[in-house]
């Protein structure tokens, strides 16, 4: 009798910065074991924005895409449109508890239906916000493993906090330039620990639920047995202390990034701009004379911030594109009637790019980001420079490595408002892209840091061999 076939089921949380790289990974496995099935699953809300009905679809139903090679199959957060950004102080929260509940009973349903359909899932993959897809699996008797999208250092943090360590971070959680040590990473003020940790610990916080979220995910790690499995979008070379601080009694960490797009097949939720447009101005560009600007999919810019921002682009002299989301640029018309980008100069204002495409156009020299991790990793195989502006989550910590270990890029301060003046913009680009020594070595780790990262993802690399491996276990426990 031959064995079940391998598969995989990729399962993500419903945001961009978490459907890219579980995407990127499901595509991986599939290169990796080509005889496997690999599913990939998120929200119904988010999934129908990935597949948005084409004009002749009728009333077909869209839930189930296939394109060729994964099969995409949505489960339900319980909610008609996925949450709906609210001054509401308890919207999250609420969100997120309908969220748990009717997304851990869809995706059991789905494991169910896809046994039944003669298509048993053998290893389940979840990215971080869903500790529960770890117990459905479990009580399945169907092996999982953790697909952290941020950087190890951070898993390292979480992990050491919720193991003996949250009350000296919670004691000093309100003085930004407390030093924290935690077990075998360098010592870290309080303001670079992820913000979840220092502002989201109590129940009354819009984002609490992110931080219980992130708890529940660590207790559950501990209820694998004998280890527990944490794949993570890093290469080793990158992250070498913080793999040490992790160790190796309790989990196994595999890096096996960074993940990347093979070509045209990434996947996004947002609707791009005309590609032709910004890539043919891009084209006309001498080399390494473009600032790229972009801060993710989620961050919101007031007037006052991205006009400091686009004047500090527009007086560094120096061609820039700037993404302004739609959303973004919506609230701001709401709230005066000016257009964003009647008065550019120098720069192109887009709402949506193909970031991975523009960061490794040649014309680009510097990008200015709020340090997302996929905003980063996409950065460091490109070997661009970065002009660092963390604001939340693991924005900070990740902002540290960036300057501090890697030495590919500059902190710009915010004034006490939290605004990015215009002078600063101007200062961090010279500091990357100017005439002096210093500028020059960033440039200079920036191109070493590429070609040990391109390594790593390349056939024999470390983040290869990691991947093939956890491929290999994945077989031999079908
Ligand atoms: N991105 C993009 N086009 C844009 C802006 C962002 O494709 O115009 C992508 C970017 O390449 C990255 C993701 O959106 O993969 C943002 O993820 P990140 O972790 O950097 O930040 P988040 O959006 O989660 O804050």
């Amino acid at each position: 009798m031959s064995s079940p076939r391998q598969h995989f089921l990729v399962l993500t949380f419903p945001l961009q910065g978490h459907i890219a790289p579980a995407l990127r990974l499901a595509r991986r496995l599939h290169a990796a074991a080509p005889d496997a099935l690999v599913t990939f699953s998120t929200t119904e809300v988010a999934h129908r924005r990935m597949f948005p009905a084409k004009p002749d679809d009728g009333a077909n139903d869209d839930s189930d895409e296939d394109d060729g090679r994964l099969e995409f199959l949505p489960f339900s957060d319980g909610t008609e449109a996925g949450y709906v950004r609210s001054p509401d102080p308890g919207s999250f929260n609420a969100y997120m508890a309908s969220f748990h509940a009717a997304g851990a009973r869809s995706f059991g349903q789905l494991v169910d239906a896809l046994a039944a359909r003669g298509r048993p899932v053998s290893r389940v993959v979840y990215t971080l916000m869903l500790p529960w897809a770890a117990d459905v699996a479990r009580e399945r008797g169907i092996p999982s493993a953790l697909y952290w999208i941020q950087p190890v250092a951070v898993f390292a943090i979480y992990h050491h906090y919720f193991h003996g360590h949250a009350g000296v971070v919670a004691e000093h959680r309100h003085d930004p330039s407390f030093v924290v040590e935690l077990p075998g990473l360098a010592p870290q003020t309080v303001a670079d620990l992820p913000s979840f940790l220092t502002d989201s610990t109590d129940p009354s916080d819009f984002f609490h639920s992110i931080f219980t979220t992130i708890r529940d995910l660590i207790e559950t790690l501990d209820k694998e047995s004998p280890k527990s499995t944490v794949l993570v979008n890093t290469c080793q070379e990158l992250e070498v202390g913080a793999l040490a601080a992790v160790g190796t009694q309790a989990h196994d960490v595999l890096p096996v990034g960074p993940v990347l797009p093979s070509g045209d097949d990434d996947a996004s939720i947002f609707e791009q701009d005309d590609d032709a447009r910004y890539m043919e101005w891009l084209d006309a560009k001498p080399a390494n004379s473009v600032v790229y600007v972009s801060f993710g999919s989620l961050a919101t810019m007031a007037r006052e911030h991205l006009d400091e921002l686009l004047r500090g682009l527009e007086e560094s002299g120096r061609p820039y594109l700037c993404v302004v989301r739609k959303d973004n640029k919506a609230a701001l018309l709401a709230d005066a009637e000016t257009k964003v980008d009647e008065e550019l100069k120098n720069g192109v204002v887009v709402e949506w790019c193909d970031q991975v495409r523009v960061l490794s156009h040649a014309a680009i020299g510097c990008f200015v980001t709020h340090c997302g991790w996929n905003s980063v990793l996409e950065s460091v195989v490109a070997g661009v420079p970065m002009v660092c502006v963390p604001r939340m989550s693991d924005q900070r910590t990740n902002a540290q490595l960036v300057v501090r270990e890697w030495r590919v890029g500059v902190r710009a301060k915010v004034d006490d408002g939290g605004v990015l003046r215009a002078a600063e913009v101007r200062r961090c680009i010279d500091k990357v892209m100017g005439n002096l020594d210093a500028a020059a070595e960033v440039r200079r780790m920036a191109e070493e840091w590429k070609q040990v990262v391109t390594k790593a993802m390349g056939k024999g690399g470390s983040s290869d061999r990691n991947l093939m491996a956890f491929v290999d276990g994945a077989r031999s426990a079908v």
